[in-house]
């Protein structure tokens, strides 16, 4: 079954046009928890506080590549199963496409195109010299052997090969993929082109090229931000409980760089649940017991909580790291922390960032919340072109000057305009971009 078949996201383009009729309560929900219709409502929120001019809009409106690709596979049991795939490049104009890849069930043609949108403001934002990709299988990698999942990675990067490459446009892992499946797209491309091209795609494996340090990157950059916020806002971030929904590669890595800097992390969750204790969690612990077992939630020497219930966690920073939607309009009024700070692409809703502002709670964006990642891509991607691969100390010091430039341009600009951070950080990207786009004209 495809994504536009499955999905209850699907809506007719002009959103902007549903004004007029009111919408009713089951579409409004459909609306809010859309991300393409929120990454435009983004887009057009920053575009009006800077009186941008439509045509730059206009660009930024639209994908410029959108694939889609079918993937067959032929599965243990001897049967063939087809599942539908997707790459797409938002924008080119700052550089070569950037940006992850996901393997999950509520994959979506919306969902590919707001997650790349958010890679080019991402890469805007913290000044790496990229536009925005991403890419997406339908599917449930939890459910699939690792010789499916072989077979199926290895057929999708065929398939998109006509717009990857390490000029054109480099993957990187996303929720569901990991260094191994990019080992096996480097593999992939490298056999199609004749010649190794470790260039073509970031967070591999150390051994075929790539880099130190970017297993946590995106972790580490989330407490390099919370560390520059503390420091903006005035608070004590030693102090302060943190909660971190998700234990992915970003939950999990966030828990543990803010754990090895004395910070106390009182709750944490992963799909199965979420585990509190007001006095701090051990997060190395937990982590080995991770390794043993499918789901944290068991873990026996802490309070449990729903997972739907993970958000309203008493705690004064909240990370959410898990998936799109989290906090919404709904449970936004009960969100007890002060700070949110987005470790997942879009997890806040629009309306729920409404609620969350109107009650003084500060949320940092995603797009420079969660930028590490990517930002450590750009290193490995950089080494791989020059052969030449540098410390991680060299790495984490490198991070931390442009995560710590990027906060504080976007909190400047939050202080000066008197705007909340996601405005700002988008008015920062939007500038720059902006320029790219008025530069580079329109062709012919
Ligand atoms: N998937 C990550 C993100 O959403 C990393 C992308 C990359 O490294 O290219 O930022």
């Amino acid at each position: 079954m495809s994504a536009e078949t499955k999905s209850p996201l699907r809506i007719p383009p002009m959103i902007q046009k549903t004004e007029k009729q009111p919408a009713s309560a089951e579409r409004r929900e459909v609306l809010e928890t859309n991300p393409w219709h929120m990454a435009m409502q983004q887009l057009d929120r920053a575009g009006t506080k800077m009186n941008m001019e439509p045509l730059v809009l206009e660009r930024l409106r639209h994908c410029k590549r959108i694939l889609t690709v079918s993937v067959p596979v032929r599965m243990d049991d001897g049967t063939l199963r087809v599942f539908e795939g997707y790459r797409i490049q938002h924008n080119l104009d700052r550089g070569p496409a950037k940006g992850g890849i996901r393997f999950h069930p509520q994959v979506s043609l919306d969902e590919v195109k707001a997650l790349a949108f958010w890679m080019t403001m991402k890469c805007s934002v913290v000044n790496l010299p990229y536009g925005g990709a991403k890419g997406g299988i339908i599917c449930d990698p939890k459910k699939m052997s690792i010789g499916e999942l072989e077979r199926m990675t290895r057929r999708y990067t065929s398939e998109i090969s006509i717009l990857i490459g390490p000029d054109k446009d480099i993957p990187a892992p996303d929720v569901n993929t990991n260094e191994q499946i990019m080992g096996w797209i480097m593999d992939t491309y490298s056999m199609t082109i004749g010649y190794s091209c470790p260039g073509v795609v970031t967070g591999k494996p150390i051994d075929v090229g790539g880099s130190l340090g970017r297993r946590e990157a995106t972790g580490r950059g989330v407490f390099y931000v919370t560390r520059e916020l503390a420091c903006a806002r005035g608070f004590d971030l030693r102090k302060a409980p943190v909660a971190i929904q998700g234990f992915g590669n970003v939950g999990s890595n966030a828990a543990k760089v803010f754990a090895e800097h004395g910070c106390k992390v009182v709750g944490i969750s992963d799909v199965g649940g979420g585990l509190y204790d007001p006095k701090g969690l051990d997060i190395d612990e937990i982590m080995l017991y991770r390794a043993k077992n499918d789901t944290i939630a068991d873990y026996p020497k802490a309070e449990h909580v729903a997972a739907d219930k993970f958000v309203e966690l008493p705690c004064e920073i909240l990370v959410p790291a898990a998936m799109e939607n989290t906090i919404t309009a709904e449970n936004a009024p009960r969100v007890k922390a002060k700070y949110i700070v987005e470790g997942a692409n879009g997890p806040t809703t629009n309306e729920a960032d409404r609620v969350l502002n109107q009650r003084g709670v500060v949320v940092v964006p995603d797009i420079l919340a969660n930028a590490g990642g990517v930002t450590v891509s750009y290193f490995e991607w950089v080494q791989d072109i020059q052969s030449f691969f540098w410390s991680e100390k060299e790495i984490n010091a490198r991070l931390q000057d442009i995560i710590v430039k990027a906060f504080r341009e976007v909190e400047e600009v939050a202080q000066r305009e008197k705007v909340d951070l996601r405005l700002a950080a988008f008015m920062v990207g939007l500038t720059r971009l902006a320029k790219a786009v008025r530069i580079r004209g329109t062709f012919p």
